[in-house]
């Protein structure tokens, strides 16, 4: 693909910024290679004939007047069974077992396939010849994993009739179907390539209506997040970031996960490396790396490669998305991808924005975040795909005035806000219940109407108020003492606290606890609130608020997080149990009245 005419030369070596000249053709966005050990870079600026280029491999040694090849064609990323389970780094080469245990690094210039050529996969076809195919067409499956059935699609652009299809062992690289139109034959192989900045095309976004279940409590019933969704996380360190991302990795109803690893600090993306592949799917009991594709990106990489991995990241997560799954992508941290944004605009000279990030990181963040969503794929079964992204966000001590939260909550529909203090009193998930937020609360009351019970968002809007009046009592509290407060407010404070405790909170290492159906978290819910207006009830005919708070059935509402799935029943009988018991108090107190 190299000629001699398209050879430029090197006028600049800046950290991972290359300057160079004599590229009369180079295009935006272009691959080229770098010196003689052909370092892989990307062309970011064109000014006349001379570019500069952010390259993703270490520049050390590398100075001026060395030879840069440019390949004519986007940074893209192979698409094709072999995805799921492979462990790459930000251009997709898959880090092997040797990079896994010593750190060893990738040699420089190194090309390896993404997807493996030589093993062989069993196209099951679901055309025949004869058909009219269109894009997005299912040829037929690969049964990728034990829990991914991988679709070979028509690729886009091509459509017409199949004049040959195939049946069996094939490698990636085999012609598994042939498409005919107007004469010309279109060869079509399970591997696609498809440029990594240009999001993959679909028939029409649909509106996120729809939560993307998690079995956490605090998501599912306070800050939900659709199918399709976006959302942001915080992670300031020993907050549970990892469990939380661990948890819905695991738990979320998405049949494929993509991770990036965005050169979080120190060891922390070794630490995922060793981590994910132990993780089980609690489904089916098999690895959860058996539809995970991690990409993984060590601070020890040059701060180029973040970028790339963000775009191979939602490049690969939209595939799957295309053939109908539900997938969700981690992207851990995108505060690194922004430093090297900042890095890279630095080198460049260009008119630095707030802190030093440049002007458009807004808008990357925001394209970024676009491409989540749920669509109808492409293809005429019309089948309807998922991505919701998920980043996390580690501005410097927590403060999320900085410029790459603000302009991510911009963005993003749903902020889940870690808060150290909570961890550090053991409340985890330690989400902040006052500063989290969902836009899409709203969007799903219908579901939940319609799926879980009537009450839901009633119930949800009536613990956040009792929570916020929590907040301010305690306030009041703090200045006056307790004895300030009247009983209807002692007992919010009890209530506030039994949501906190016996709902928000939630272990997830333990075996029941650590998923929690909608059905169950309804009628959890439903137990508390219950409990709170008996107690109302109770009070206002003058019961004594400390007798309540003694009786025995609040010992069973703080045990209901560990009965199990099947056992939901149970419930009902604690719901009848807080009726009786609370009768028998306002019983009790009226013959008090009374002698
Ligand atoms: P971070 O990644 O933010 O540094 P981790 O996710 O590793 O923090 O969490 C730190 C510790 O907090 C964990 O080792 C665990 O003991 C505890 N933890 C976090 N979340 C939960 C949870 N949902 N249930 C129980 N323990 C948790």
């Amino acid at each position: 693909m190299t000629n001699t005419e398209n050879v430029g030369r090197v006028v600049k070596v800046s950290g991972p910024l290359v300057v160079a000249e004599n590229m009369p053709n180079a295009k935006m966005y272009d691959v080229v290679r770098v010196s003689e050990e052909r370092l892989i870079g990307e062309i970011i600026e064109v000014r006349g004939d001379r570019v500069s280029i952010q390259v993703y491999e270490e520049t050390g040694g590398l100075g001026p007047g060395a030879p840069v090849y440019s390949t004519g064609m986007p940074l893209s990323v192979e698409l094709g069974p072999g995805l799921v389970e492979a462990i790459f780094d930000g251009i997709q080469r898959p880090l092997d077992e040797v990079y896994k245990r010593v750190g060893a690094r990738i040699a420089r210039g190194v090309e390896v396939p993404a997807l493996n050529r030589e093993k062989k996969w069993d196209f099951v076809p679901v055309v025949s010849a004869g058909q009219e195919v269109t894009a997005g067409d299912v040829l037929g499956t690969v049964q990728e994993t034990t829990l991914v059935t991988h679709k070979i699609m028509v690729p886009y652009g091509v459509e017409g009739k199949v004049t040959f299809i195939h049946k069996g062992a094939a490698t990636v690289e085999d012609v598994v179907a042939k498409i005919e139109k107007d004469g010309q034959t279109v060869e079509v192989t399970m591997m696609q390539k498809w440029p990594v900045r240009r999001g993959r095309p679909y028939r029409e976004k649909l509106s996120p209506n729809e939560p993307l279940i998690t079995g956490q409590r605090v998501i599912d019933m306070f800050f939900p997040v659709a199918k399709g969704g976006t959302a942001a996380i915080p992670g300031p360190f020993g907050s549970g970031k990892t469990v939380t991302q661990h948890q819905l990795a695991k738990w979320a109803d998405a049949e494929i996960i993509v991770y990036v690893g965005c050169g979080e600090r120190g060891n922390e993306m070794t630490d995922v490396l060793n981590e994910f592949p132990e993780l089980l799917d609690p489904k089916s009991g098999e690895p959860l790396m058996k539809r995970t594709v991690l990409i993984a990106n060590t601070s020890d990489m040059p701060v180029a490669a973040r970028e790339a991995s963000i775009y191979t990241g939602i490049t690969i997560a939209e595939y799957f998305r295309d053939m109908g799954y539900s997938v969700a992508l981690m992207a851990d941290s995108t505060s690194r991808w922004a430093e090297a944004l900042r890095e890279i605009s630095g080198r460049l000279e260009e008119m630095p924005g707030e802190e030093g990030y440049p002007a458009y990181l807004g808008s990357r963040l925001a394209e970024f975040y676009e491409r989540a969503g749920k669509v109808t794929c492409l293809g005429s079964d019309e089948r309807i795909g998922a991505l919701t992204v998920v980043g996390a966000v580690s501005p410097q001590g927590g403060d999320i005035s900085e410029p790459v939260s603000q302009n991510t909550l911009r963005i993003v529909k749903v902020f889940w806000g870690l808060d150290s203090a909570l961890a550090y009193r053991r409340h985890f998930p330690a989400i902040n219940w006052l500063q989290s937020y969902s836009l899409y609360t709203d969007n799903f009351d219908d579901f939940y109407r319609e799926r879980i019970g009537s009450e839901w968002a009633q119930m949800r809007t009536e613990a956040m108020r009792i929570l916020q009046e929590e907040a301010d009592l305690e306030e009041i509290v703090r200045l006056v003492g307790q004895d300030a407060l009247s009983k209807r407010e002692r007992l919010t404070l009890e209530t506030a606290r039994s949501i906190r405790e016996d709902f928000l909170h939630q272990n997830s290492f333990h075996e029941v606890d650590t998923y929690a159906s909608l059905e169950k978290q309804y009628k959890m819910m439903k137990l508390i609130m219950l409990f709170h207006q008996e107690a109302l009830r109770a009070i206002d005919r003058g019961a004594d608020l400390q007798e309540i708070l003694e009786l025995g059935v609040r010992e069973q509402i703080a045990r209901a997080r560990y009965i199990v799935e099947e056992d939901l029943a149970q419930f009902e009988k604690i719901e009848a149990a807080i009726r009786e018991q609370i009768a028998e108090v306002i019983g009790d107190d009226s013959e008090a009245q009374f002698a």
